[in-house]
């Protein structure tokens, strides 16, 4: 294919809070352009956003069904290639099922859906369409998380025993949702956001965190949601024990009333012979600390000797020279890349790299509700330990 693909949007207008993340992450590699949208739920609002993207006004639509059904009878050399979703969760399952029944390609955000139901039935329509689905699990596209990864692939701490990962933020501290910001009061209803305020908004980032890094499945877990903040409908902590399928343990933090912290998103994974540790405020370091050996420091973009050359993974999705900082953006826009490169790749009937293919998909979106699900399931319930049920 001799062209950039062409993306449709549905949200992310000048009412939006991510929608603007996710053009720049697209559009950074030069491979996709934006040719449509349905940018708000408010038709005022998406017409001015499609005019100052400078969107065509006939492909500015009302609605995600208007813009799904039109543009799929669009000639092949014009229509849209992949609709990215980036509404409330309860607005992620009825587009992205009805782009893949059209034949269109999906970017969805976390969580992909509001109960496992659906995400499952989004898992048939990939399954039977053959179609792509990304799922924006963002921390997961950073370059030393690629080299966290492949570290405990190779064996460098061993066999795994021990992971904790944290997610703690400050902005729900008070009642956000009642002080006017639309974001929170979407997020803290639970007809919109879901079961678990907490655990859908950040904590299923942290799950899909743990099992990418340490290439482990959760397999069974003992959860405490609470909610701190007096009105509130859903919860805003929880702290969550793991156990992984070849035995470590784990535990997980996600938190919105962590006063005073931003995305202090951050793993620490150890096996018998050593550990490492990935922070988000500081993404381009990555922390190895080996039994009774001095710490080591890996960092983004350098081309160190053997045996400390970084993997394919993180340098393919490493994109400044070593000490020009990455952040947020670049590991957003690598998981756009992976996912072109893989949409172009299928359709000209070739076998995309592992490096291509790696960015989060259907299967990642089904665990995540699976995980929201046993999270607040085990909370409500008396038993110890809750099996993980996909
Ligand atoms: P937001 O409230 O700021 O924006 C939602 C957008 O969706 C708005 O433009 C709204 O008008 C639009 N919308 C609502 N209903 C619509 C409809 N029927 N048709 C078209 N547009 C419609 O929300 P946000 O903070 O941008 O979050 C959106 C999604 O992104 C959520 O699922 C959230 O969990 C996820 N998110 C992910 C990350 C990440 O790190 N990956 C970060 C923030 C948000």
């Amino acid at each position: 294919m001799k062209r950039k693909l062409r993306m449709g949007m549905v949200g992310g207008g000048n009412d939006a809070f991510i929608g603007a993340v996710h053009r720049i992450a697209a559009f950074m590699d030069g491979k996709i352009e934006l040719v449509c949208g349905a940018f708000s739920i408010d038709p005022q609002i998406s017409k001015q956003s499609g005019e100052d993207l400078f969107v065509a006004p006939e492909r500015v639509y009302l609605s995600y069904e208007e813009m799904i059904e039109k543009e799929s009878l669009l000639p092949e050399g014009e229509r849209m290639d992949f609709v990215t979703i980036v509404t409330p969760n309860f607005l992620h399952f009825a587009p992205a099922k009805l782009a893949l029944e059209k034949g269109f390609d999906v970017v969805v955000e976390k969580p992909m859906t509001v109960s496992v139901e659906e995400a499952k039935e989004l898992q048939e329509t990939v399954e039977r369409t053959g179609r792509t689905l990304c799922l924006t699990h963002t921390y997961s596209g950073y370059p030393m998380v690629k080299q966290a990864k492949a570290m405990v692939k190779e064996g460098h701490f061993g066999k795994i025993r021990k992971i904790v990962v944290e997610y703690p933020q400050g902005w729900l501290s008070r009642l956000t949702e009642r002080e006017g910001n639309a974001g929170a009061a979407w997020r803290a209803d639970p007809k919109r956001s879901g079961k678990s305020l907490v655990m859908g908004d950040i904590g299923t980032h942290a799950a899909h965190l743990a099992e990418y890094v340490s290439g482990l499945k959760i397999e069974e877990l003992c959860a405490d949601l609470t909610t701190f903040v007096e009105g509130r409908l859903l919860d805003d902590d929880g702290s969550v024990l793991l156990r992984f399928e070849n035995g470590a343990k784990g535990v997980l933090m996600a938190s919105q009333i962590s006063a005073g912290e931003e995305n202090a998103v951050r793993i620490r994974i150890y096996g018998e012979k050593g550990g490492l540790e990935w922070a988000n405020e500081d993404p381009n370091n990555l922390i190895i600390k080996m039994l009774d050996q001095p710490r080591q420091l890996y960092r983004t973009g350098n081309a160190y000797g053997a045996p400390y050359t970084l993997s394919s993974f993180a340098t393919h999705n490493t994109r400044v020279p070593a000490g020009h900082p990455e952040g947020l953006l670049e590991s957003f826009a690598n998981i756009y890349r992976n996912f072109a490169a893989t949409v172009t790749a299928k359709r000209e009937g070739k076998t995309p790299t592992p490096e291509q293919q790696d960015f989060p998909t259907v299967y990642d979106g089904v665990r995540g509700m699976a995980f929201i699900d046993t999270v607040v399931k085990n909370n409500e319930g008396t038993e110890k330990w809750t099996k993980f049920v996909l």
